[in-house]
């Protein structure tokens, strides 16, 4: 079974997604940190996205990798651990450019319906539910005020990066988040939007806990209407 978990930036996506899966025994899947370590190949190799050979070969030659230990997963860019360096500000703001590119989408998309496959897994992302596995069983679709969204996000730069995120502001943080939804929201290719048949929750006022509860609640729902 797939169940697929889309939304904007800081809607808590990563956080439910992992604590549902660990609930269910599912297995957890961050598309975003895949987004993110390609764009870091990208930046790496310096790769001019608007010549469509370069983007190719470096797609042909791109290799990446997760370890799962028990407690964290890492993120391989040619043997490199790249987890950390994947959530900081270079990363950050070149992904959504390179997310719109659609042979980047293609690859991403071959590796996500691999990886899903014989599986039980959670899939959290921006098109999970409308493009990677338009046939998911549940599909939840997360919102969220964006003052609350651009706290999160604050609260979350503060804490991996104390040094970088000292002349951070919830205004900056807004920004950030505004500009890449933005983005996100209006490309072409697969855009971040709600599916049809998706399950939509407001996380503004609730806890992990809670969300994760709705979500449980809703696929007993959906299981027992397919019973009856
Ligand atoms: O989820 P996270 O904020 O880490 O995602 C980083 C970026 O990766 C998003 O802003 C978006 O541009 C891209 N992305 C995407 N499709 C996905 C997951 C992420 O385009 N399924």
């Amino acid at each position: 079974m797939i169940i697929t978990i889309d939304g904007p930036v800081a809607t808590g996506k990563s956080t439910i997604a992992k604590k549902l899966a660990e609930s269910i025994g599912f297995i957890f899947f961050d598309t975003g940190a895949m987004y993110r370590a390609l764009t870091y190949g990208i930046l790496k190799h310096k790769i001019d996205l608007d010549n469509a050979e370069q983007v190719q070969n470096f797609l042909d030659q791109f290799e990446f990798d997760i370890k799962v230990t028990r407690h964290e997963r890492h993120y391989f860019v040619e043997g490199e651990d790249v987890s950390k360096k994947i959530r900081g500000e270079e990363v950050t703001s070149a992904v959504s450019k390179v997310s719109a590119v659609k042979a980047i989408r293609e690859k991403l998309m071959a590796i996500q319906r691999e990886l899903a496959v014989g599986v039980n897994a959670v899939f959290e992302g921006r098109d999970m539910g409308t493009v990677v596995f338009p046939e998911a069983a549940i599909k939840v679709f997360l919102t969220g005020r964006n003052d609350v969204r651009a706290k999160r996000r604050y609260d979350e730069l503060v804490a991996k990066f104390p040094d970088e995120a000292q002349d951070l502001t919830l205004e900056k943080c807004l920004e950030e988040i505004s500009k890449r939804d933005s983005y996100d929201s209006s490309r072409e290719h697969s855009p971040l939007k709600q599916a049809e048949d998706a399950f939509v929750i407001d996380t503004s006022d609730l806890s992990v806990d809670e969300v994760v509860y709705k979500i449980l609640e809703h696929k007993d729902s959906v299981k027992t209407k397919r019973h009856s």
